[in-house]
């Protein structure tokens, strides 16, 4: 008996292939051929003129990229209340997103989910890493297997008091929840789910639970994610509290290390890069995040430093009433220009460089650049597609200038994860997206009612 043979596709004629190899090369009149879920050939098309597929996609007017990867992205509870918090809400906005959560049932948070994944694909971003917000990553299973995306989860702990209403545990529960949840989760849905270790943050979580979240990370080959210093003044109150900045404690407790994912590393100094730089461990940066709620992110979040110390860098966005955006393509815009301007230096974050974060660089943050993050034979086969018949995308002459600069998802046409075709001309094909959105809707009309939240709008709304 033979095996089945694998489904094979060949994207013929792409106008470029930004492949994001070790030689970064462009390979214009490209072909890629796909095997299953891999990339099996990448070349110029005259070169695989004799490989036949089973399928052929014609891409003359395309450009194509990786998928695009997301370090941090809470993709739970946001898309049914999308938009109602004020934008100088303040230290009054994670409370009221935990009390929202809480109202949410397991249904509710798989369908608010599928919505937030299928924003995701439809504009590039195939990996993602939700920071342990979902409570019920059983249901929401469903909802990954049904889009088809690469996602990282976890459940959030913390084991000390906080205001910010994230649920608290005894030490020895809070790890116990972390291990199941990586046994249960890890290596779900034929690999396309990861599960790692998810303190919430040092700011609630003791030292014993942040070193026991590393070792049990170790221990079954996982990673650990927490949120790390979100502004300049949440450093400070930190050293007053903990007579030292955030990240030396890290390190001081055995914290740190090269299975360490930091989230935001807003308010870092150069001895905190230089510290992260020697532990190996990485972070996840949050542009638009950061811009919104005026951390002064150039100011004080060192991505060019990060970089030039060698310290891999995921592009986040946080969720989707903080951000509000969750386009990665959005976060590498806003990475290429933020640092030029608040530095007053246009060396600051080139072109390549946005698009290296956004892809590459970024899945080597996740721990992950030997499977995604480049068009290369033997990876997975994360691919966008750009429909360059646009005029944003014109005049077409240097594809990374126009991808970074002037292009958003809006010219996403296909996407391909693992192989699988998720949008197709501009649509997923997944899901019934008006009927999904209209649902999302009577959803976040329910939980802002049952939960008591509202907010007026400021404007008279006649
Ligand atoms: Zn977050």
């Amino acid at each position: 008996m033979t095996a089945p043979r694998a489904v094979s596709t060949k994207i013929d004629n792409i106008a470029y292939a930004l492949t994001l190899d070790p030689e970064r090369r462009i390979v214009a009149d490209a072909a890629i051929l796909i095997e299953g879920d891999s990339i099996a050939a990448v070349g110029k098309s005259r070169d695989l003129r004799d490989v036949a597929a089973d399928e052929t996609v014609d891409a003359r007017h395309f450009v194509a990229t990786p998928g695009f990867v997301s370090g941090h992205m809470h993709i739970s509870y946001a898309h049914a209340v999308r938009g109602v918090f004020p934008d100088d809400l303040g230290p009054a906005y994670l409370p009221s997103v935990f009390r929202l959560q809480a109202a949410m049932t397991p249904e509710e948070e798989r369908l608010t989910s599928l919505l937030a994944v299928t924003e995701l694909l439809k504009y590039g971003t195939t990996t993602f890493v939700d920071p342990g917000s979902t409570k019920h990553v059983e249901t929401c299973l469903d909802a990954y297997q049904q889009a088809g995306c690469r996602i990282v989860t976890g459940s959030h702990v913390a084991d000390m008091p906080n205001a910010l209403g994230v649920p608290v545990y005894e030490t020895s529960e809070a790890l116990a929840l972390t291990r199941a949840a990586i046994e249960r989760f890890d290596g779900a849905l034929g690999g396309m789910v990861s599960a790692w270790a998810m303190p919430f943050s040092p700011d609630c979580a003791s030292a014993d639970l942040l070193r026991g979240a590393s070792e049990i990370a170790r221990d079954l080959g996982s990673r650990v994610t927490f949120h790390h210093s979100y502004s300049e003044d949440a450093r400070t109150r930190w050293i007053e509290r903990e007579g030292r900045a955030p990240t030396a404690y890290l390190e001081s407790i055995g914290a740190l290390d090269e299975r360490t994912l930091l989230a935001h590393a807003l308010g870092i100094s150069e001895d905190d890069v230089s510290i992260i730089a020697q532990s190996g461990a990485s972070a996840a940066m949050c542009p638009s995040a950061a811009a919104k709620s005026g951390a002064g992110m150039t100011r004080s979040a060192l991505l060019p430093e990060l970089l030039e110390a060698g310290v891999p860098v995921s592009l986040g966005t946080d969720a989707a009433n903080n951000s509000n955006l969750i386009e990665t393509m959005r976060s590498m815009y806003l990475a290429a220009i933020l640092y030029k301007d608040g530095r007053q230096d246009v060396s600051m974050i080139p072109a390549e460089t946005a698009l290296e974060l956004a892809t590459i660089t970024g899945a080597s943050a996740l721990g992950m650049a030997d499977r995604i993050g480049s068009i290369e034979p033997g990876k997975l086969a994360d691919i966008v597609l750009f429909d360059t018949r646009r005029p944003e995308w014109r005049s077409l002459l240097d594809p990374v200038n126009n991808l970074v600069y002037s292009a958003d998802g809006r010219s996403v046409h296909t996407v391909i994860v693992s192989g699988r075709t998720v949008v197709r001309n501009h649509q997923p094909t997944f899901v019934d997206e008006w009927d999904l959105i209209q649902r999302v809707q009577e959803i976040g009309q329910r939980i802002l009612h049952r939960a008591g939240v509202s907010f007026p709008s400021r404007w008279p709304l006649v």
